[in-house]
């Protein structure tokens, strides 16, 4: 299949086919109604992407609409700069919510409206049980759980002590308040699960206004509901929690109830996505912030130069499941490729720089070489390449002892520079002191200059090079993946010991063609025979140009089992 070619909107599975049925039904008066709810306490990353193509694509494909809802109803590492980064990378992704922008933290009023009328009904208690406590009432698998001393409360001591805990009279944790449910349930889950607690902790939108807030369960489902959502889509650590999502809304919603559909969340070799892990990474300095290239984050996936529409097409090509599995990365690395194929011009950049002299060819002239940008797309125009006397090549193209079958240069050999003359080798020079090659003399020929020799004679290889005056000097760093095994989260210990030391290689100073005097941060371009590389959105200066390795041209990673 051509990934590039499938799209969103064509795709089927198990929750399409829940909306379909729904749709004939007439469930929720022919409505879809989705959000993404992303918690601002990170950057959103590729596990995120596939949520956010999920819910907008459905959406997008029944014509219905997906909010985006900032769930931040836990003050704790909650901020700002997160809400940016979230809107800012989703807006990147190429979906947009419109004027359908929402904050759980919105709500806070409602919701403790809705947690007074729970008590009212006989359906809420304060309990005074501290967290162990708690949690040795719950139970277990096999035992049922034990009541509360304080289940018995009435619904005005429960009223007036739920008043004072918003007031602020008492301290974290001396009371929560809990859903009246079933302590014997099979579900835990069910067990009188806590909805409110203290937590004397500023919250970056209502500041201390508020110094109880509500637990997930209960705010995310009446978040649902106020906003008429009809298909509530999570991740499949909520299947358990879906009865108390519905015990919510029954209690609590006359109609349009929204409906909980749980789905495989995506995991990817050689990474980790869970936020915990990736903010020890950022704040501990393994990576260089949220947007280092190396980040499984959309900000880094973009800066390393990754495209919205090769992302798109991952999140189509692993599609949505009930099981649970382990994708692997290169399938992301194909999709990358697969697209930058098709949009990057070439160009010619040397990494490991060689210097190569012409012997035969006078000093101080120069020519240039019309190229195409796109070897299949002449829309894509052409640009002049500057030919000299002194070339750099890169270090692995040329080889004094080389293997059998060795195409490239070496003693006794011609080779083809790409897009340029045949050259042959005529001598080297070697340091002194160290015995390292630091020059390759050449001739080249002259009748080569449009086409094969005209003597017939066979030329096996090609190399590219960039001419010594020309060139521009530029830094190059080069990533490989993050982690040396492909369940970091999953070894035994700490998830960091298993990082990969060789993730990121800085080359200078490496010589790119001319025509990149006019490269601006965030270009892809296909380095010829090297991979794909896109203008550092960082650290990029006119004058000092950085490159970021997107991929390589070919899988080549190799699995150290
Ligand atoms: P936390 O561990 O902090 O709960 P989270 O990754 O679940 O982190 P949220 O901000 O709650 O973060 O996630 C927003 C939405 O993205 C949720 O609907 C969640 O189900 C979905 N999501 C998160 N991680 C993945 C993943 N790996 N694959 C698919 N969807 C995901
Ligand atoms: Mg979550």
């Amino acid at each position: 299949m051509n990934t590039a070619q499938s799209n969103t909107a064509s795709q089927s599975d198990f929750i399409r086919e829940i909306i379909d049925d729904d749709l004939k039904t007439g469930k929720h008066e022919g409505r879809i109604a989705t959000r993404f709810p992303p918690e601002p306490n990170g950057y959103i990353h590729i596990g995120h992407a596939k949520s956010v193509c999920l819910n907008f694509g459905i959406a997008a494909r029944y014509g219905g609409t997906c909010n985006l809802r900032l769930d931040d109803t836990d003050p704790s590492g909650e901020s700002l700069e997160y809400v940016d980064s979230i809107k800012d990378n989703i807006h990147w992704l190429g979906f947009d919510w419109g004027d359908r922008l929402f904050f759980a933290s919105d709500y806070f009023e409602r919701l403790y409206q809705f947690a007074c009328e729970l008590i009212k009904m006989g359906k809420a208690y304060v309990c005074s049980l501290n967290a162990d406590e708690i949690r040795e009432y719950r139970g277990n698998f096999t035992e049922p759980g034990k009541e509360s001393p304080y289940r018995s409360r009435s619904i005005e001591e429960n009223l007036e002590l739920f008043t004072r805990m918003r007031a602020g009279e008492f301290e974290d944790g001396a009371h929560v308040l809990r859903a009246k449910i079933d302590m014997s349930s099979p579900n835990i889950v069910m067990r009188d699960p806590v909805i409110y607690r203290i937590k004397r902790e500023p919250h970056y939108r209502t500041g201390a206004k508020w110094v109880i807030y509500p637990m997930y369960d209960f705010a995310h489902c009446l978040s649902d509901a106020l906003e008429g959502i009809t298909h509530s889509i999570c991740t499949l650590e909520f299947e358990n929690n879906r009865p108390l999502y519905d015990w919510i809304v029954e209690q609590l919603i006359e109609s349009h109830r929204p409906q909980q559909i749980e789905f495989a969340r995506l995991n990817l070799s050689y990474t980790v996505l869970s936020k915990r892990m990736l903010i020890e990474l950022v704040e501990e300095g393994y990576v260089k912030g949220w947007d280092d290239p190396r980040m499984p984050t959309v900000a880094g996936m973009r800066r390393r130069g990754y495209t919205p529409r090769a992302i798109r097409n991952f999140c189509a090509v692993i599609g949505v499941a009930k099981n649970e599995n382990l994708v692997d990365i290169s399938v992301l690395e194909h999709c990358v490729r697969e697209d930058l194929n098709e949009t990057a011009p070439r160009a010619m950049a040397v990494l490991k720089p060689l210097r190569v002299v012409i012997d035969n060819y006078p000093e101080g002239k120069s020519e240039e070489f019309e190229c195409a940008n796109h070897p299949q797309k002449p829309e894509m125009g052409m640009r002049t390449v500057p030919f000299s006397r002194i070339l750099y090549i890169e270090q692995d193209d040329f080889q004094e002892n080389p293997p059998g079958k060795y195409k490239r240069l070496a003693p006794g050999q011609e080779v083809r520079l790409r897009n340029s003359y045949v050259i042959r080798y005529e001598s080297i020079v070697k340091d002194q002191k160290s015995g390292e090659i630091v020059e390759v003399h050449c001739t080249y020929d002259a009748e080569t200059r449009n086409g094969p020799p005209p003597d017939g004679r066979k030329i096996k290889g090609v190399i590219h090079w960039v001419s010594a005056a020309h060139a521009i000097p530029a830094e190059i760093r080069i990533y490989d993946r993050l982690f040396r095994v492909p369940d970091p989260a999953g070894e035994s210990g700490d998830f960091k010991d298993y990082l990969n030391p060789d993730s990121l290689e800085v080359l200078s100073p490496c010589y790119l063609e001319p025509s990149f005097k006019d490269a601006v941060p965030g270009n892809a371009y296909q380095f010829e025979r090297l991979g794909y590389f896109c203008a550092d959105s960082g650290d990029f200066l006119p004058d000092r140009p950085v490159f970021n390795r997107i991929v390589a041209l070919r899988e080549s990673w190799v699995k150290n089992s």
